[in-house]
Parts: C-alpha cells; sequence; structure tokens
C-alpha cells in the first residue's frame, strides 16, 4: 500500500530559509513569499555578488514528477512506525531515574558511533581506524537502526555530491518532511549504493554487518530487557532509539534550514548549536559543507563538538589516528559577507522559483489539452504532475538531469 507525498511541499521550508536572507540597502536579490500557495519569486534583478552564480536554465517538466517508489510504503515501514509506538508502554511499564539514565547514555552512545562512524569515518574518511575498530565502529553504528553502514555512507556521499540539487535524496528542496523522514519511508531508496561506497564495500565483514545492520540492534534491545526488564527496554532502548531517529533526521532537514551561515556553500547548509549539541557536533553543517573531510565540525573551541572530543581521546590511546583538521586558508575561504549575495542560497530559490514556472506551464499546457482532448487523464498526464511534489527519476540512479549541473 502506498500513499503519496503530495503534499510534502517545498513551501513551508523555503520560505522560512528566503525570508531569513540578510535585508540590506542595496541587498542584492530580493524575495517574496506569497501566501497562496506559499510560491515565490524574483522582484529584482542582482545587482551584485560576490560569487560568480551558475545559471540554472531549464527543468524539464518529466523531472518534477516523484516516481511511484518515490511514495511512502506503509507495509515495509511497519517496523519503523513499531519502534515509535513502543515508548507509549511507558504507560504499563512505569519509569525510573535508572531506565531515563540508560535512555540518555544509549541516546549519546548511539549518536558518537553514527556521527564519527558512519558519517565521519566511512561517509568521509576524515581519520584512519584498524580493521578491528573499523568493524566496532560499524557494529556500533548499526545498533541505532538506521540501517547498514554502507547503505548510510553511500547515500550521504550522494547527498554531497548533489546537495539541494534536485538528484539531492533528502533535500528540503522537496519539503521539511522529506528531507526528515519521507526520503527513508518511502522504497525508492532502499538499495545500498556500492559503487558510491566501494572503498569499504571490498572487505567482507563490512558488507555482512550492512546486510544484518538489524542484528546488533536487536542484541542491544535484548541487552536492555536483560539489564532491566521492561521498562528499561521500553524507555532505555526504543524511547533512546526514537529520539536518535530524530536527533540525526535534523542533520538532513533542520540544518538546511535553520541557523546561520558562515560560509558561501552551494547548498543551503548551516550551523545550529542546539542542532550540535542534540548530535555531539554534527549542528555545525554549514562548516561541514564547506569542508567536508576533517574530523572536527566544529571549527572554533567555542563550536561545541563532542564527536570530535570522544575522536581527539581515541587518537591519544592509539584506537585512532590521522585525525584531519581545517587548514587555516579554509578558514577564510568563502565567508559570507553581510549585504552580499549568498550563491547557495540563491542557487536554490532560483531552482525553486523556475520549478514553480514549470508547474505552471505545464498545468496550464494541460488545461489547454483537455479543452480539446475529453478523455480521462492518463497516470502520466499533468494532473499527476500537480499532485506531485517533485524530483522524478527515470531509475535507481536517481536523476541526472544535465540541464541542472553546476
Ligand atoms: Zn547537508
Ligand atoms: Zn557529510
Amino acid at each position: 500500500m502506498h500513499i503519496a507525498l503530495n503534499k510534502f511541499t517545498l513551501d513551508f521550508s523555503f520560505c522560512h530559509l528566503i525570508k531569513s536572507l540578510p535585508q540590506t540597502e542595496n541587498h542584492a536579490v530580493r524575495y517574496a513569499c506569497y501566501p497562496q500557495g506559499g510560491s515565490m519569486r524574483t522582484s529584482s534583478k542582482r545587482t551584485s555578488s560576490n560569487q560568480a552564480i551558475p545559471p540554472i536554465k531549464a527543468v524539464a517538466p518529466e523531472a518534477l514528477q516523484l516516481g511511484k517508489d518515490a511514495r511512502i510504503c506503509w507495509t515495509t515501514s511497519i517496523p519503523f512506525i513499531m519502534v515509535h509506538l513502543m515508548p507509549l508502554a511507558i504507560f504499563w511499564t512505569g519509569i525510573t531515574w535508572f531506565d531515563l539514565g540508560v535512555c540518555f547514555t544509549l541516546y549519546y552512545a548511539r549518536m558518537f558511533f553514527i556521527t564519527a562512524g558512519y558519517h565521519r569515518y566511512f561517509a568521509h574518511r576524515s581519520y584512519k581506524l584498524g580493521r578491528v575498530m573499523q568493524f566496532l565502529m560499524a557494529a556500533g553504528g548499526s545498533t541505532a537502526g538506521q540501517k547498514g553502514v554502507l547503505w548510510w555512507a553511500a547515500h550521504h556521499r550522494h547527498h554531497h555530491r548533489y546537495s539541494d540539487q534536485l538528484e539531492d535524496v533528502h533535500s528540503p528542496l522537496r519539503g521539511f518532511w522529506w528531507s526528515h523522514l519521507g526520503w527513508i519511508l518511502c522504497d525508492r531508496y532502499n538499495p545500498t549504493r556500492f559503487d558510491l561506497i566501494k572503498d569499504f564495500a571490498k572487505f567482507p565483514e563490512l558488507r555482512w554487518i550492512d546486510k544484518h545492520w538489524y542484528t546488533p540492534a536487536i542484541l542491544l534491545g535484548a541487552g536492555c530487557w536483560a539489564l532491566g526488564g521492561w521498562p528499561t527496554l521500553v524507555v532505555g532502548y526504543f524511547l533512546s532509539t526514537v529520539l536518535l531517529y530524530h536527533g540525526t533526521f535534523l542533520v538532513n532537514s533542520a540544518t538546511h534550514l535553520f541557523g546561520q551561515r558562515r560560509f558561501a556553500t552551494d547548498d543551503t547548509s548551516r550551523n545550529s548549536m542546539i542542532i550540535a549539541l542534540l548530535t555531539c557536533g554534527e549542528g555545525w553543517h554549514n562548516n561541514h559543507h564547506h569542508y567536508q573531510s576533517t574530523a572536527n565540525q566544529g571549527f572554533y573551541w567555542w563550536e561545541v563538538d563532542f564527536s570530535y572530543y570522544v575522536l581527539t581521546v581515541m587518537s591519544w590511546l592509539g584506537l585512532a589516528k590521522d585525525l584531519r583538521r581545517p587548514p587555516k586558508s579554509i578558514l577564510t575561504n568563502d565567508l559570507l559577507i553581510p549585504g552580499q549575495c549568498d550563491k547557495g542560497v540563491q542557487r536554490v530559490s532560483e531552482l525553486i522559483a523556475l520549478i514553480h514556472q514549470d508547474r505552471k506551464t505545464t498545468h496550464q499546457g494541460s488545461m489547454e489539452k483537455t479543452s480539446v482532448d475529453t478523455s480521462p487523464p492518463g497516470p502520466d498526464s499533468a494532473y499527476a504532475l500537480k499532485e506531485a511534489t517533485m524530483i522524478s527519476a527515470t531509475n535507481n540512479g536517481y536523476n541526472k538531469n544535465p540541464a541542472l549541473k553546476r
């Protein structure tokens, strides 16, 4: 059974983003958000820019349609939904300080494995591990129940390759809820993109743990039950797992919408202290998009980054080595200058304007067609387009529309 994600629109997310652009006397581009429908337009032409902004010339109409595999699949999402319902059992099991302590510990311990392991090591190779430690890091991340390490890291590499373009698997370009969890609940992105993670896919033990990612998650749940019975399982394990899901997902959704931008990256990434505290340092997402290959995402002492602190201790103990840090030049390159154009935000808003324009043109075309053709609309008609959010791809290689390449 499938239900379309037709109202996970881009409008809420990016109206907020565009409104937060710096406003000055001769600001580069002024954007307006329409109250009805939330579409937006440019109301004046760019007059100055600190960066050349590559033009986006066209969005093919077919690129705006969602494929059928990009809809929530409720049957395969049942385990994910059940995990969310399990914490409601506290009304029967009760709750103790011990269980809350287990919940807190498992949240941050597993957040470390996801951020320092799945993300900074497997997706970005920002430091080195021995083969045993590498496997332990993958197994620790698997306890979070966020699928396999190769699946996770490959999709994340794809995100960096196509950040906030139509091909991006979880850009808020398709709406907040899509970027937060919609993309996970559909079948479209289920396969592991081995082509993007060949460097780690060559290890048989990693391919095994990637395939059996649920085993460490189930073992951890069983351990919680053995430790403190049902209350520890419900609160210590399931509640922390749900919080861990959404803490991690905030990096895909909120850090492209809320917070400050220090660097003029080509995307909409932002820095947020609140999300950094919730995610062991992943909230410094604009820093990260600016320079991806560092073990630290907080670039200054006040940018709290717990995962990096732990990695530093691990390097002192010889458990990790060659932690990469940003060169000094990186800290001053591409800094955003107040009042000047933000190329990343502008690029995305231009893309959105084109999408709206394209939708409108296609809809008008369909209305004209309807006046001479009274047959019922087929599945490939513009009626389907009207219901679509955007982005289609013809296959699981995702969309590679050359017109959108920068
Ligand atoms: Zn990002
Ligand atoms: Zn990353």
